[in-house]
């Protein structure tokens, strides 16, 4: 989940929540300056930021990565309510880098997910990070299933995925001895990582550009404030 709160535009909010104990009345902010967040507990700290983003998952990791590299001087927070980061859906899939052949040309999940591919490989090559370029065999096992098969190589070609085949049963024998089919789809752009690993790197390279994680830290409401006054600078 992510949410971002701008500090900055017409509206501001304010998150509350906390390891323990509520949003302090302390918490207001001095005139002009962001709404602070406060960590519960006896001793309530108050910190604030310009933008905050809910949820320390590779959604969130990435998100607030990419935000503090185009905009260094903004001050961040990623706020995660587990005591480490990336345990939930990020650090429980099926690790595949998709190449893209799936969705609808033209369509952004379509762009989003042929470019992601090629920048998630760019990028494990740059940290070090391991993975796997596999490959994928997408086979039709019964004469029905060919022309949705070839279908779906059109469809794959039109969003730019590299390198795809349609290969027959001997090439498929030759590629996965395992596996029968009369005709399949060679994906050779599609990999596997460990996107757990890759998470906790984004939120690495977040941390030395100036951002701040708090986990064990969950947000337990939002409240929007007033609207600032037509013609205000905040
Ligand atoms: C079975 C399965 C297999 C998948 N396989 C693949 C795959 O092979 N390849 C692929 O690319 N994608 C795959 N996906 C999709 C991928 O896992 C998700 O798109 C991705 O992990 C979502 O990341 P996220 O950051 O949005 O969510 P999450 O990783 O779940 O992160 C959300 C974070 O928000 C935190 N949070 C929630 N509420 C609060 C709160 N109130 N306060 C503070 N923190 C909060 C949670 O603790 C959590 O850490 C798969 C998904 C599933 C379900």
């Amino acid at each position: 989940m992510v949410l971002v709160l701008r500090y900055l535009s017409g509206a501001c909010g304010r998150v509350r929540g906390g390891l323990s104990g509520g949003f302090a009345a302390a918490c207001r902010p001095a005139p002009g300056r962001p709404w602070p967040l406060c960590q519960g507990g006896r001793r309530a700290s108050t910190r604030s930021f310009d933008v905050v983003i809910i949820g320390g998952g590779i959604v969130g990791l990435a998100s607030a990565r990419a935000l503090i590299l185009r905009h260094p001087a903004l001050s961040i927070g990623v706020l995660e309510k587990e005591k480490d980061l990336a345990v939930h859906q990020t650090g429980h899939n099926s690790g595949v880098i998709h190449s893209g052949i799936y969705y609808k040309p033209e369509s952004l999940k379509a762009k989003l997910c042929v470019q992601g591919a090629a920048l998630i490989y760019e990028y494990c090559n740059q940290k070090g990070i391991s993975y796997k370029q596999c490959g994928k065999l997408i086979v039709a096992v019964e004469q029905e299933e060919i022309p949705r098969l070839q279908a779906l190589y059109e469809r794959g070609l039109q969003n730019g995925v590299q390198g795809l085949r349609l290969i027959q049963q001997e090439d498929i024998k030759k590629k996965e001895p395992y596996c029968r089919g009369l005709m399949a789809i060679d994906c050779p752009y599609t990999g596997i990582v460990d996107y757990r690993q890759v998470a906790l790197s984004f939120a690495q390279d977040f941390q030395e550009a100036g951002g701040i994680v708090m986990t064990s830290f969950e947000v337990k409401d939002i409240e929007m404030a007033k609207e600032s006054p037509s013609g205000s600078k905040d």
